[in-house]
């Protein structure tokens, strides 16, 4: 079959682009007067642009290529699905064949009691749904004032109305009227930042107490859930201290506060489990997935939810749903995707095999003069930039100025790393190689040593006061 070709030169795509196509979380008119890189193809680890350059995608698209770029079976599904039955709803009581047939899958795989599955299009969606659902829950069992839900600043839930108000970022909440009532935020776990003179073990403990605070500040009858991700990715990829998981396992429990874990980026392997709650030894009562749940091939999102909740739900009427969810073409994919993670045991190659091999390369570059800490778990890592690593002290000059110069240098290198301030992170596809990594590795210290160059010679190697 012969490739989809441009029909145009590279700048007369950038120009129309520039025109016409609006960009998330971008500065329009900076992008606009550079122009955007237009990306033609991809394979396995590897994008190809316009100008026929191939790029190592150290991130997987958006944390969400976990099966790797052009398996052909996901695309033969979907024109199999769209051709069969490209789209029914399941509001009307009708159901199909490929929602009931991923559904039983995701029932399997997800641990403990998380049997039942509420689709949405995307991770936003599924969290605005949990915001509803977690209400609804405690509004049925008498108690419609247990309706604060507790997140953390940093997180990343999404960026509609409910998911970026239960995200704590705060360039979302700054635009647009967020966050919307009764979402309480408390700080996050992230000791090199925030850590202080303390061990990480204490700073864990001390910031899941965060939580009981909250709590008990608030009053037990009117907190409905604390929603994180088990390992914070937007923010920075942050993985928490040992002891911080524990304690807010035990918090909820003791408070009677459901527990939601968005898995939107740790689900589907990342952390070398099914589930990063698995990781963590954690007990959602509902877990947030999108992303890895289609590699990124499709759209689709949901909520993973346990009997209990499921059980006051299903009681109700839930006057909740989206035209999408559950799509035909898209639980086809979605399910295609997971028969290939299980059949080619992708996490077992994460777990045993190319895990283990990038956090020993990952680790060692703590070497270079601009790493601090360089963390990983399963198939996400950051490091932290810094002008002191004894004092792990942030930069003077604005935050995210030499992450973003990092960044910039590793496009110059064909690698995909992206910056969140002054940190920089990966999260590559589930199915790169030992050799991949060690290219991506290559390209990441090369890139590192052209930024600290860059920084030198313009004296920004000074810690902020
Ligand atoms: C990306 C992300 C979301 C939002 O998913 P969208 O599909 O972009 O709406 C929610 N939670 C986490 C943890 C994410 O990383």
């Amino acid at each position: 079959m012969p490739a989809i070709t441009n029909h145009m030169p590279t700048e007369e795509l950038q120009r129309i682009d520039a025109a016409h196509h609006m960009h998330p979380f971008t500065t329009g008119d900076e992008l606009s007067a550079k122009g955007a890189r237009v990306i033609t193809r991809a394979k396995g680890v590897y994008l190809t642009d316009s100008e026929g350059i191939e790029i190592l995608d150290a991130m997987a698209g958006l944390w969400c290529v976990n099966i790797g770029y052009g398996r052909d079976e996901l695309a033969d599904v979907a024109a199999r699905q769209m051709k069969e039955l490209p789209y029914y709803n399941t509001f009307f009581q009708t159901t199909h064949v490929p929602v009931i047939a991923l559904s039983q899958k995701l029932a399997e795989l997800a641990p403990g009691d998380l049997n039942h599955i509420f689709y949405a299009g995307s991770g936003s969606e599924a969290n605005d749904t949990n915001l509803r659902m977690v209400r609804t829950y405690w509004a049925q069992k008498g108690k419609p004032d247990k309706n604060v839900v507790i997140a953390r600043w940093n997180g990343y839930h999404g960026s509609s109305m409910g998911s970026g108000s239960l995200g704590g970022m705060v360039g979302i909440h700054s635009q647009g009227g967020l966050p919307i009532p009764n979402i309480h935020h408390i700080p996050q776990p992230h000791w090199w930042a925030e850590g202080g003179d303390m061990s990480p073990e204490d700073f864990g403990l001390a910031r899941a107490q965060e939580l009981e605070k909250a709590i008990l500040e608030l009053g037990e009858d009117r907190v409905a859930a604390f929603i994180a991700e088990p390992v914070q990715g937007a923010g920075g990829v942050i993985v928490p201290p040992a002891t911080y998981w524990p304690e807010i396992q035990r918090i909820c429990d003791k408070y009677g506060v459901l527990l939601i874990a968005d898995e939107v980026i740790c689900g589907f392997g990342r952390t070398g489990n099914w589930f990063g709650s698995q990781t963590m030894d954690i007990r959602p009562d509902i877990m947030t997935v999108a992303k890895g749940l289609s590699s990124g091939y499709i759209p689709i999102g949901g909520s993973i939810v346990s009997d209990e909740v499921a059980k006051v739900i299903n009681a109700c009427e839930f006057n909740h749903g989206y035209t999408y969810s559950g799509h035909p073409v898209a639980a086809a994919v979605a399910l295609e995707n997971l028969r290939i993670i299980e059949e080619e045991n992708i996490i077992g190659h994460v777990r045993d095999v190319v895990a283990p091999y990038l956090k020993e390369k990952w680790e060692a570059l703590t070497d270079h003069p601009l790493v601090g800490e360089a963390r990983i778990v399963g198939m996400m890592g950051s490091i932290a930039l810094t002008p002191n690593k004894a004092t792990r002290a942030a930069f003077a000059s604005e935050a995210g100025t030499v992450g973003y110069m990092c960044r910039e240098r590793c496009f110059a290198n064909a690698l995909v790393m992206r910056h969140v301030g002054d940190r920089m992170i990966i999260s590559p596809p589930l199915v790169i190689t030992p050799a991949e990594v060690d290219i991506l590795i290559e390209r990441a210290r090369k890139s590192l040593d052209e930024t600290y160059e860059a920084v030198m010679a313009k004296g920004l190697m000074q810690a902020a006061a």
